[in-house]
């Protein structure tokens, strides 16, 4: 049993099979979901989506990097009421994007600074990006270290990031990123590196589609019902069995989301923790 931490679920390129993409989510194994906002109105989407499965489905409330010159002032606390919504796990995506820069920089740290202050302030911990601004990103991190807890979503850094970010004390989410022969070598060198309780799965969907899939699916849309083969790749990079890293990421991912159990776990794993 798996746990995606980074589903774009609310993107319209699921409009039409939404259901089906979470059914064959379930069937391969991905038994819990957590949807990334990125925009007060995704965000919201999120939320609505997260509603109509509790248990099953989360949604994370935030502003990219992309949007923060969108985020003025008055919107933090339309974002606020959102995120303290219960089925509310984490604030972002936030974070900086120097790669694309289609907010001005300053726009982006503002925004950036806002969203580690309300995460610290209702207490839930912070869904990552960073692009090309590493120095920047660990910088503010920094500033607000006291504050927050949380995952660098979609890594891809080098051996120095991962290091920095293990030493800021996040957890890393990993994506097909991985199952790319071309650009996923060096990612998988990193893998051992990472500790079971700090190791994260995501597709990152509809984005990112494993490369390494066969058959080729017809379509280049990402959906969770592939994270199992992020989670064989990770766990090859790693030598480690898939039960076994399936066992700790998810652990992990309900550790730092503070997720339920698993509504589909076993009937006896449950009456332990009863007898308990
Ligand atoms: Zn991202």
């Amino acid at each position: 049993m798996l746990i995606d931490i980074g589903i774009n679920l609310a993107h319209d390129s699921y409009d039409r099979d939404r259901d089906a993409v979470i059914a064959r989510a379930h069937a391969a194994g991905v038994t819990q979901m957590v949807i990334t906002g990125s925009t007060l109105a995704s965000s919201a989407r999120a939320i609505d989506l997260a509603r109509q499965r509790p248990g099953t489905l989360f949604a994370t409330v935030g502003v990219h990097p992309h949007h923060a010159s969108e985020f003025t002032a008055t919107r933090t606390a339309e974002l606020e009421e959102l995120a303290r919504q219960p089925e509310v796990v984490a604030v972002g995506e936030c974070g900086l994007d120097y790669f694309r820069n289609f907010s001005p920089r300053e726009a982006q740290q503002r925004a950036f600074h806002r969203q580690l202050e309300l995460a610290a302030r209702i207490g839930k911990p912070v869904f990552l990006h960073q692009r090309d601004a590493h120095a920047e990103f660990a910088a503010i991190l920094g500033e607000h270290a006291s504050a927050w807890r949380g995952v660098a979503h979609c890594f891809t850094g080098s051996q120095q990031e991962l290091d920095c970010y293990l030493g800021l004390g996040l957890a890393i989410g990993i994506t097909g990123w991985i199952c790319d022969e071309r650009r996923g070598a060096h990612l998988a060198a990193l893998m051992p590196r990472i500790p079971p309780e700090r190791l994260l799965l995501e597709t990152d969907g509809p984005y990112l589609l494993p490369r390494d899939l066969k058959p080729k699916p017809t379509s280049r849309r990402n959906e969770p019902a592939y994270l199992p083969q992020i989670a064989a790749a990770v766990a090859r990079a790693r030598g480690e069995p898939l039960a076994s890293l399936a066992r700790s990421s998810s652990a992990a991912a309900r550790a730092l989301f503070r997720l339920p159990q698993d509504p589909h776990a076993p009937a006896e794993r449950v009456e332990n923790r009863h007898a308990l």
